[in-house]
């Protein structure tokens, strides 16, 4: 019988095969990767650098470690004789359970998206191998064997050796070390001697490593190798656009440029440090490093917390960067620390300078900011709809495309600048896209009047309008509600003497409509709201505005919109004709039928409009009969 404690021991785990992922793990990474090899030390000594964060932290609160008083740091040091190649950090360690449980399976979520990506046979791996974390394993690359020995920080704890020569199975045994910390030992393969040499090891580190916090030593003068400023903390004067960028590609792994950043240091109300990056892409790649939102949380250089969401409001929550302030409460729990008066004023000192920082691309940098508002208009559009602190302040930020503007990107004060005089609104229409909504009837007037009309066409912006009801001012309004008043018209355009129905014809003319349709309407009416369309549909009086009806339309599957008022053009020359065809014509019940359900279509309200086809071809027939 084995009682707990003998599984416990070490020599009964003895040999332990690996999880299954692992393995498959290890044979991609070797057989695929070779000329990336170099990656496996930027791993180790992430792994060495995120101990001594752990030790680090630890260490505010509980002083009964072993070692307390070891210097944070990681040596690496090698062997070209024995061809071994050794990295030791003085973090916090594993106990023996702990490496069975560590280094045995992948925890790695960059290293199972990796297997799964392998799998499905994509073809660039070798590409994108040098784009993510692959974890300890990819030591194997190199290794002949490796052992790892390790002291837990837990002054009572047992050191232990953990040995694999990476075949399916690998042991853990007791061992001999007193110091705090963890030390792995490379045998290098034949082919991977070059790791053995110091030059080489030199240049690998200050590629990859440069930015780790903790000195890394080379060798045994015990060089020191990576520049380890904190940067936040140098004077903004002295640090270079390479090194802000180098450090964005050290902290994410984005290899994209970030489109802008801004370096901030302020003493009051708190004190603070920090460097705010917007990535080039909304889409977080599939291998950065930064896996969940939020920046990192720095106090007198120590790292607090990884993701710290509580820094951005949340429509920010692509920003990237780190934040250091001397005066976050230390001896306190995260708990307490996501509560406290300064992470608030740490908030809305963020959140001002991401604003400023945008503020100040657009006015410099225009064809800049129109690439961040292709990937992230959407997120300032969603910090209006949910009145994010400042929510005003997100306003000048917008861009839109208008009916006079198709293609580039107009803010709101563009479209004030170029408003008529007598204008005193800005007007919008809302639509699913600008192609089909640039024919839309409702901007009949607008065109015939030379009114500028901004084009909305995203699931947000319905959100958005129910907050953005004003800007400077000027109402906001959609050209689609019945009642739009123009304001008067001072040269009214002179209409074309084009026929129209005499005004005592309409009555029986609507009632043709009203009787074909049915309920599919409320109502039938002329309108001289309309030029180049024969027919539009608007809601009722009463009905929520169109705004709203998204809204529900978005919140509420089974929300059917309310049925409309179909209004008439009676100068329009096919509602012309149709008055002057007898009603028992089979033509005009096609004619109403297919003017209605274009009018249906152009609002995005058509449920099917391929349905329409029969009846086009029916009336093609007798055109050209
Ligand atoms: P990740 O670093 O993403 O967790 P790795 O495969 O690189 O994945 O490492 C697996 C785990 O092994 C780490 O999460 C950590 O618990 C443990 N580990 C690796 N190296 C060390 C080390 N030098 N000191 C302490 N623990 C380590
Ligand atoms: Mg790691």
């Amino acid at each position: 019988m084995v009682t707990d404690e003998q599984a416990s021991t070490p020599e009964a785990l003895n040999p332990i095969p690996f999880k299954a992922e692992t393995r498959q793990l290890l044979d991609i990474l070797i057989h695929s990767l070779y000329t990336e090899r170099e990656i496996f030390l930027r791993e180790l000594i992430s792994n060495a650098s995120d101990a001594l964060t752990r030790i680090d932290f630890e260490m505010l609160t509980n002083r009964s470690v072993l070692d307390p008083d070891a210097e944070l740091a990681i040596t690496i040091t090698a062997d070209p004789e024995q061809n071994t190649l050794t990295i030791t950090d003085t973090g916090i360690g594993m106990t023996a359970e702990e490496m069975a449980e560590n280094l045995g399976t992948i925890a790695h979520s960059g290293a199972k998206a990796f297997v799964a990506a392998a799998q499905k046979g994509t073809k660039n791996l070798a590409d994108v191998i040098g784009q993510f974390g692959v974890g300890f394993y990819s030591a194997f690359m190199v290794a002949e064997w490796i052992r790892v020995i390790s002291h837990s920080h837990q002054p009572e704890a047992q050191a232990a050796a953990w040995f694999c020569t990476g075949t399916d199975t690998f042991t853990i045994e007791p061992a001999e070390m007193t110091a705090r910390g963890t030390q792995v030992v490379i045998k290098l393969k034949e082919d991977a001697k070059e790791f053995a040499q110091e030059y080489r090891l030199r240049d690998i580190i200050r590629k990859h490593s440069d930015f780790i916090a903790f000195p890394i030593y080379l060798g045994e003068k015990r060089e020191q190798i990576n520049r380890q400023t904190a940067i936040w903390r140098q004077p903004l004067r002295k640090v270079e656009k390479k090194d802000y960028e180098e450090f964005y590609r050290q902290l994410t792994l984005d290899f994209s440029p970030p489109l802008t950043y801004a370096h901030m240091a302020v003493d009051a109300p708190v004190q603070m440090y920090a460097i705010l990056y917007i990535p080039a892409k909304a889409e977080r790649g599939m291998f950065t490093l930064r896996k969940e939102d939020g920046l990192k949380l720095y106090s007198r250089k120590i790292l607090i917390q990884e993701y710290c969401k509580d820094l951005l409001p949340e429509n920010f929550r692509f920003v990237q960067g780190v934040v250091d302030s001397e005066d976050l409460p230390l001896n306190v729990s995260r708990e307490t620390i996501q509560a406290s008066r300064v992470m608030a004023q740490l908030k809305k000192l963020v959140a001002s300078k991401i604003i400023e920082t945008l503020k100040k691309m657009a006015n410099d940098e225009p064809e800049n900011y129109g690439k961040f508002w292709h990937e992230f208009g959407r997120y300032i559009k969603e910090g209006i709809a949910t009145e994010q602190t400042e929510s005003q302040e997100l306003y000048p930020l917008l861009r839109f495309h208008t009916i006079t503007h198709l293609s580039t990107w107009s803010s709101l004060d563009d479209y004030i600048r170029r408003m008529k005089p007598d204008q005193k609104e800005i007007y919008y229409i809302l639509g699913d896209d600008a192609r089909s909504l640039v024919q839309s009837p409702h901007l009949d007037m607008m065109r015939q009047h030379d009114y500028e009309v901004l084009l909305l066409t995203e699931p947000i912006d319905s959100f958005m309008l129910v907050r953005l009801a004003n800007y400077k001012d000027h109402p906001l309004t959609n050209v689609a509600a019945a009642d739009l008043k123009l304001p008067p018209q001072e040269n009214e355009p002179a209409r074309e003497e084009t026929p129209t129905i005499p005004t005592e014809q309409w009555a029986v003319l609507i009632d043709r409509f009203k009787n074909h349709l049915g309920d599919k309407v409320t109502d039938v009416r002329m309108t001289d709201r309309l030029s180049g369309s024969p027919a539009r549909l608007v809601d009722p009086e009463g009905a929520p505005n169109q705004e709203l009806q998204r809204v529900y339309r978005m919140l509420k599957e089974d929300f059917d919109p309310p049925k409309k008022v179909l209004e008439l053009n009676p100068r329009h020359p096919i509602l012309v004709q149709l008055n002057s065809l007898a009603s028992e014509n089979e033509l005009s019940g096609i004619a109403i039928d297919q003017l209605y359900e274009n009018a249906l279509l152009i609002e995005g309200l058509h449920p099917d409009p391929a349905s329409m086809i029969a009846r086009i071809q029916k009336l093609l027939e007798s055109a050209l009969h």
